[in-house]
C-alpha cells in the first residue's frame, strides 16, 4: 500500500509540498486561520475568484436593476447554460447536457419524476442502504406518488459486511421488474467510488435506465458520462466544486432523453428564445436547460462561476492525482501511526485508487465522535457519521501534505493523552 514510497517523516512532508505542482493554488482560497481544514467534501472553503464574481453580480444589480438579465456581462439570462458549459468537462459531458439549476434534492425529485416510468412488470427502483438518506427519501416520496407502496417497489441493497456496496450485488438484483437504478458514485460515509460505466453497461442490457448522484465526486475527479451512456444525473455544487453554502447545483441529461417532456414543469425550462411569448401550452428547450423549474438564483450562482473557473483551469485530471496521492499518503500515516493499539484506528475506505474517492473514512469503535471533537480543539475540521466513523478530506486545491502529516500526529497525541476523555460535549446538531 505504499507505491508512492512514502515516508513518515516531518521533512519528507515538507518535500511532497515543495515538489507539488498544486500547492500555490491554495493562495486562491481564503483558509480560515489556525485550522486544518479537512471538510472540503462537505462545504467547500471560499475562493477568492469567487467572492470577486459574487461582487460583480452585486454591481450589475445595483447598477443594472432589471437589465442584468440581458446586459450583465455574462447576461444573467444564459448564465445557468453557460455554467453548465463550464461544467461539461467535468463529467464528460456535450455542453447543452448540463445546466446549472435547483438543488440537489429538488432535483432529483425533479429527474426521477421524469425517468421513472412504471409499466407493466417493470415498476421497481434499485437503490441501496448506504446512500445519503436524502436520496431515499426522495425515492419513497417519488413510488408514494405514484400510487405504489415503496416496500413493494423500492429494491434498497444492503452493503456487505466490510461495508462496502458491490457491483455484482447491483447487477443481481437488475431485474425484469426494475424501471430504474438511481446510485451514487462515491458513498458518502465510506468514500468507496462504484465501478460506473460497468452499472450502466448492465442496466442497459437490462433494460433499465440508470441514474446517479455524483455530489460526492465532481470536482474531485474526472466522469465520463456520455461514455458510459448514463441516462441522467445530479449532484451539488458546495462540496468539491467549492461554490458556497446551498449553492445552486446541476443537473445531466443524456441528448438522447431531450425530447421527453419534463416531469415537473416550470417557464425557466422553456425554449429560452421565446419563453417571453408567454404561451400557456409549456414546449421545453432541447437541452438540460429544459429541466430548468424557476428563475435562476442568480447570486448563488455568481459564486459558482469564480470557482469553477480554478477547477476548469487546473484539468480535473490534475486534481484526480493530487487527490489520490494525498488519500494515499493520509491511508499510509494510519497503518504506520494509528492503526495499533491503543491508537485503534482502521482504514473504511477501499484501498484501491480505482475504488476511492476524495476522503478517508478512518473507523474507531470507540469514542469516535469524542475524538473528533478533540480534533476541533486542535483546530482540526473533520466531521463524525455515525456510528463510528470520522471522515477526512484533504483538498488538492487547499490543503497542504504537512497538513495531512500534522492530523495523523494530533490523532495520536490526542489518544497518548486521554483528550477525547475531557470531552463533555452532546452530540451537536451538525457533527
Ligand atoms: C450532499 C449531498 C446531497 C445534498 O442534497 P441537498 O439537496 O443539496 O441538500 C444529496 N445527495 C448526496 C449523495 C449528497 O452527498
Amino acid at each position: 500500500m505504499n507505491d508512492y514510497g512514502f515516508i513518515e517523516d516531518e521533512s519528507y512532508a515538507a518535500s511532497l509540498d515543495e515538489n507539488d505542482p498544486l500547492a500555490n493554488m491554495r493562495d486562491r482560497f481564503h483558509v480560515p486561520g489556525d485550522t486544518i481544514y479537512l471538510l472540503g467534501n462537505s462545504l467547500g472553503l471560499m475562493p477568492r475568484d469567487a467572492e470577486i464574481s459574487v461582487t460583480r453580480v452585486m454591481g450589475e444589480w445595483r447598477d443594472l436593476g432589471i437589465r442584468g438579465w440581458l446586459e450583465g456581462n455574462p447576461p444573467w439570462f444564459w448564465l445557468a447554460e453557460r455554467l453548465g458549459e463550464t461544467a461539461a468537462p467535468l463529467v464528460g459531458a456535450r455542453p447543452d447536457e448540463v445546466v446549472c439549476t435547483g438543488t440537489t434534492t429538488a432535483n432529483i425529485h425533479s429527474l426521477v419524476s421524469t425517468f421513472y416510468r412504471p409499466e407493466g412488470k417493470r415498476t421497481k427502483i434499485i437503490a441501496g442502504e448506504l446512500d445519503f438518506p436524502t436520496d431515499i427519501y426522495a425515492l419513497k416520496s417519488q413510488i408514494a406518488l405514484r400510487g405504489l407502496d415503496w416496500r413493494e417497489h423500492l429494491v434498497l441493497l444492503p452493503g456487505g459486511a466490510d461495508g462496502y456496496m458491490d457491483e455484482e450485488n447491483i447487477i443481481r438484483a437488475m431485474k425484469e421488474d426494475v424501471a430504474l437504478a438511481l446510485l451514487p458514485s462515491v458513498f458518502y460515509r465510506s468514500g468507496q467510488l462504484l465501478d460506473l460505466g460497468r452499472l450502466a453497461a448492465a442496466a442497459h442490457e437490462r433494460g433499465i435506465r440508470i441514474g446517479l448522484d455524483c455530489s460526492h465526486s465532481v470536482g474531485i475527479m474526472p466522469h465520463e458520462f456520455d461514455e458510459w451512456g448514463i441516462d441522467f444525473a445530479v449532484w451539488c455544487s458546495y462540496k468539491y466544486l467549492n461554490g458556497g453554502p446551498g449553492a445552486p447545483a446541476f443537473i445531466y441529461i443524456n441528448s438522447s432523453h431531450f425530447e421527453r417532456e419534463p416531469g415537473l414543469a416550470g417557464w425557466f425550462g422553456y425554449a429560452k428564445e421565446r419563453q417571453f411569448d408567454l404561451k400557456l401550452d409549456f414546449d421545453h428547450a432541447r437541452s438540460a436547460g429544459g429541466w430548468q423549474i424557476s428563475s435562476t438564483g442568480i447570486l448563488g450562482a455568481a459564486a459558482l462561476e469564480g470557482a469553477l473557473s480554478i477547477i476548469c483551469d487546473k484539468g480535473i485530471e490534475h486534481i484526480r492525482e493530487k487527490s489520490l496521492k494525498m488519500t494515499s499518503y493520509l491511508i499510509y500515516l494510519v497503518d504506520e501511526l494509528l492503526s495499533q493499539e491503543p491508537y485503534c484506528f482502521e482504514v473504511a475506505t477501499p484501498r484501491e485508487p480505482a475504488r476511492r474517492g476524495g476522503h478517508v473514512a478512518i473507523k474507531r469503535e470507540k469514542k469516535a465522535l469524542k475524538i473528533k471533537e478533540a480534533l476541533l480543539m486542535r483546530g482540526v475540521i473533520a466531521d463524525f457519521r455515525p456510528p463510528d466513523i470520522i471522515r477526512l478530506a484533504p483538498s488538492p486545491l487547499f490543503t497542504s501534505y504537512g497538513e495531512i502529516r500534522a492530523v495523523a500526529r494530533h490523532l495520536r497525541e490526542i489518544i497518548d493523552r486521554g483528550e477525547h476523555r475531557q470531552i463533555q460535549t452532546s452530540r451537536k446538531l451538525i457533527t
